[in-house]
């Protein structure tokens, strides 16, 4: 069983975006309306009630912080403070829903495996990824829209070492 976090946007993203209105590192305008998609929020992961909710279109991208690639695209915030979405809370209810395209990335932003989820089913999916040793994290976006979403990332190093010595001592030739 690999263990993971969900990794939705940081803090110190989503309020500079509330505050200045301008997309980090883009300094494009972003745009703030009543919700007329279900999104999800790329902080708190819910979605939104469309027709009530408030929420922020801004430009971001999923690359940030990793490699020198970018890759750019449109995300949702809501418009007032919302709590970032625990790490440790395992895969988000809300977004079993949509139809989901999972994108496992090794070093070098280099794309491993893509998969395809549209019936909640998630969990086994996420599972098969993360025993590949050559994905180093995935990228959830959806299937529909082809938003970007949030990141997975394996809990710990130790843990990968720990699951490989398993296995091997197994000598399961299935794994
Ligand atoms: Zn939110």
């Amino acid at each position: 069983m690999q263990s993971y976090r969900v990794v939705a946007l940081a803090d110190r993203i989503t309020n500079t975006v509330r505050r200045t209105l301008r997309s980090p590192g883009y300094d494009h305008p972003a745009h703030a309306e009543l919700a007329t998609g279900y999104g999800p929020c790329r902080q708190c992961l819910r979605t939104f009630a469309v027709g009530s909710d408030r929420r922020i279109l801004f430009t971001y991208d999923a690359f940030w912080g990793r490699g020198k690639l970018p890759l750019p695209g449109p995300v949702f915030i809501h418009e007032r403070d919302c709590e970032r979405y625990p790490e440790d809370a395992g895969f988000p209810v809300d977004m079993l829903s949509h139809r989901l395209t999972l994108n496992a990335y090794g070093p070098g932003r280099r794309l491993v495996a893509q998969s395809y989820v549209s019936n909640g089913v998630v969990e086994p999916e996420l599972q098969r990824l993360l025993r590949d040793r050559d994905v180093a994290y995935i990228h959830v976006r959806d299937s529909d829209a082809g938003c970007y979403d949030f990141c997975i990332e394996r809990t710990s190093k130790e843990e990968e070492g720990l699951d490989e010595s398993t296995t091997s001592n197994r000598g399961d030739p299935r794994e």
